[in-house]
């Protein structure tokens, strides 16, 4: 199983912006300290050799995350499973278009963890979407999942018409606890704690196992909460988590908004013998930096609270990552 990040931003995409990039462009200079580069792979070489926030961007776009399985579709088709659509669906249909072309028939099978703007605001720009022939398979637990879609492509709002979409569109509504199967994986759904309700996943497949579980606030303080979300977690290989905010911002300022933290995650992961972690849905106002810090906040409690068990792997996710199962 192989999971890959095409929009890892929370509420809201954002870029870098001009003054970041000129920033990371003064910082770089004065790192290479007047070194010379022989041509760009030596420049390549040793720009790999810096820290991610200096030569890198954990990325702008709104939920989206891919999950391709190892084996073929025994069935011969082409299927692809995703979880929300948020604008990191753009990039990820223009690769579709880029690997296969408009001509083949391709089957999305996509699971939205609620409706929110942000996790649904890729749709109008999914180029596959417009191609008859193309089927998309649209999971939610909200019973208003298509209204809300159609909702957003109507005037005057949006010019293009959700009627416009020539892929074939249909809506499966699922129930908490009761287990689909989808592109060859099982999958289940867990409500969690957000404006609205959202829905964490959790997909097996090929004896590995995701949990997506963003946009989700926890109250650890309350009976029962901690061990359900343990065992929604549990020996998973990887869980991505809202890890919105800081924890000091997640019991304070911002308790009620629905977002959990670094902090959080790392408890329930530990708690659940999770063996990784993505630290997703990052705060739109964070710098690159920031999210450095967040991650590196999160490694130094994982390290303390190590006790005899296996360490739990932390990582901020990024547009772009992909991370093998
Ligand atoms: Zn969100
Ligand atoms: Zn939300």
């Amino acid at each position: 199983m192989k999971v890959r990040f095409w929009g890892t931003r929370g509420s809201l995409p954002v870029s870098l912006g001009g003054a970041a990039l000129r920033a990371k462009l003064v910082r770089s200079l004065l790192a290479a300290d007047g070194r010379r580069f022989a041509d760009a792979a030596d420049a390549e070489a040793w720009l790999a050799t810096q820290p991610f926030g200096l030569t890198q961007t954990y990325g702008g776009n709104s939920s989206c995350v891919e999950i391709e399985r190892r084996a073929p579709d025994p069935a011969g088709g082409n299927d692809y499973l995703l979880c929300d659509m948020g604008s990191g669906l753009r990039p990820f249909g223009n690769a579709v278009m880029a690997r296969h072309g408009p001509q083949r028939p391709n089957h999305f099978h996509i699971f939205l963890s609620h409706l929110h703007w942000d996790h649904i605001m890729g749709l109008p720009f999914f180029t596959p979407a417009y191609i008859a022939g193309n089927r998309l398979s649209i999971y939610s637990a909200h019973a208003e999942a298509e209204q809300a879609l159609r909702l957003q492509q109507s005037p005057p709002c949006f010019p293009v018409p959700f009627e416009a979409l020539g892929a074939r569109i249909e809506f499966i509504q699922l129930e908490p606890g009761r287990t689909v199967t989808a592109a060859g994986c099982q999958v289940s759904a867990k409500r969690q704690l957000h404006g609205g309700d959202s829905y964490g996943y959790r997909f097996e497949a090929e004896g590995r196992s995701l949990v997506y579980s963003t946009d989700s606030e926890h109250r650890l303080e309350q009976a029962g909460e901690a061990e359900d979300f343990a065992a929604f977690f549990r020996a998973a290989d990887l869980v991505v988590f809202d890890a919105m905010y800081s924890l000091a911002d997640a019991v304070s300022v911002k308790q009620d908004w629905g977002h959990s933290s670094n902090v959080v995650g790392v408890e329930l992961c530990r708690l659940a013998g999770a063996r990784r972690l993505a630290l997703f849905h990052h705060e739109p106002i964070f710098s690159d930096e920031r999210i450095a810090e967040v991650e590196a906040d999160a490694r130094r409690l994982e390290r303390i609270t190590r006790e005899d068990g296996p360490a739990l792997e932390v990582f901020a996710a990024y547009d772009g990552l992909e991370v093998e199962l």
